[in-house]
């Protein structure tokens, strides 16, 4: 349907990592997808390059203003030695919805994705294949414009980047320690929460780096107006199992829409876990924790898939979820996302795309 995307190839080819040398977002490919987009063609001149510095204007919008999204997903190598991309379109449909939030020139799902699986395709040998290993893909677009007035530019750069990346749990699937931010938060309705845009990140960071001085991995994010309710974990969606139903706060401006989130409930609904997406208070989290109601809390994303929480820390009051271990319906989901990932079970929800 689309045009196949012509390609400069690299001079020079770099040499592959061994998977046990993978961390994450160190190194990359040997060629990146660019596009561009001005008001007179729109998005224009595909192309695919040997990975490169690029040349920006000091007063591009980007560098001043942040008008820029992501996207964050996954190529996985498969048992039988397929490449495959896990849910692509659900992440080219939220990149859209980050654009329209960023007021940035909407790109077509469907051209997004063709971009990403040229590209993918050239680069599969950069495909590790130990389990847990995968081929990280950033799409993203930036803002372009020489001009330092407040507006939205007019014109913009699309480009992706490949990086395979190690096992997330390469040291076991541990649960880690999470404490509550009390002064910051990430995001309010009405804000840019639910859009996968760097401001955000720029903006959790302090927080983060607080919670890493007190020993702790990551944030967990209240509401941003009343502090009280629970939004998410980290750079994760966050699930809590309370007397055997899966609890997560709903979407609704604030807190972003995860496809492993979407994954998570749906697994649970087939296996006939009540789920329910509503408002969770951190009062309400604590209570269940001294009562032995709560006996699960874990995020879910891309990079980790689930994330088990060992350790909740909340004004002074420490809970130990689980005994710290890692709960029985954590284990089973990332048993079963990444079985699917990587082939090993038959892809019965139709997740998975073929690349090559
Ligand atoms: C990317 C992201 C998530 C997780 O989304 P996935 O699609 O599951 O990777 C959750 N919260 C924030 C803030 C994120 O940036």
């Amino acid at each position: 349907m689309y045009a196949s995307i012509p390609i400069t190839r690299a001079e020079t080819l770099k040499e592959h990592p061994r998977d046990d040398e993978l961390s994450f977002g160190e190194i990359f490919t040997d060629h990146m997808l660019l596009m561009d987009y001005n008001l007179a063609d729109g998005w224009n001149n595909p192309r695919i390059e040997p990975y490169q510095a690029i040349a920006l204007e000091p007063a591009a919008t980007i560098l001043h203003y942040a008008q820029a999204v992501f996207e964050g997903l996954k190529a996985f190598r498969t048992t039988d030695g397929r490449i495959t991309l896990f849910r692509p379109r659900e992440y080219m449909q939220r990149l859209t919805r980050s654009c329209e939030r960023l007021c940035i020139p909407l790109l077509e799902p469907d051209l997004a994705l063709h971009c990403i699986m040229e590209l993918v395709k050239l680069e599969s040998s950069w495909v590790p294949s130990s389990f847990g290993t995968s081929l990280y893909v950033r799409p993203f677009i930036i803002a372009t414009d020489n001009h330092l007035g407040v507006r939205p530019s007019e014109t913009y750069r699309f480009m992706i980047i490949l990086s395979p990346v190690g096992a997330y749990y390469a040291e076991g699937f541990n649960p880690v320690s999470i404490t509550v931010s009390d002064e910051f938060v990430r995001a309010v309705k009405g804000g840019t929460g639910d859009a996968k845009t760097p401001g955000n990140y720029a903006a959790s960071l302090l927080a983060s780096a607080q919670a890493k001085k007190e020993g702790y991995a990551q944030v967990l994010w209240l509401d941003g107006r009343e502090r009280k309710y629970v939004d998410e974990v980290g750079t994760m969606n966050i699930f809590f199992v309370i007397d055997s139903a899966l609890i997560t706060p709903p979407l609704g401006g604030a807190i972003l829409d995860g496809v492993t989130r979407k994954s998570v409930i749906q697994l649970a609904q087939e296996w006939g876990m009540p789920v329910k997406e509503r408002m969770v208070s951190i009062d309400e989290v604590m209570e269940a924790g001294q009562s032995g109601a709560l006996t699960e809390v874990f995020g879910s994303g891309t990079a980790a898939v689930v994330s088990p929480v060992g350790k909740l820390h909340y004004k002074g009051t420490v809970l130990a979820i689980n005994d710290g271990k890692v709960g029985e319906f954590s284990q089973r989901l990332f048993e079963e996302i990444t079985s699917i990932q990587y082939g090993k079970i038959p892809d019965r929800l139709g997740w998975n795309l073929e690349v090559c």
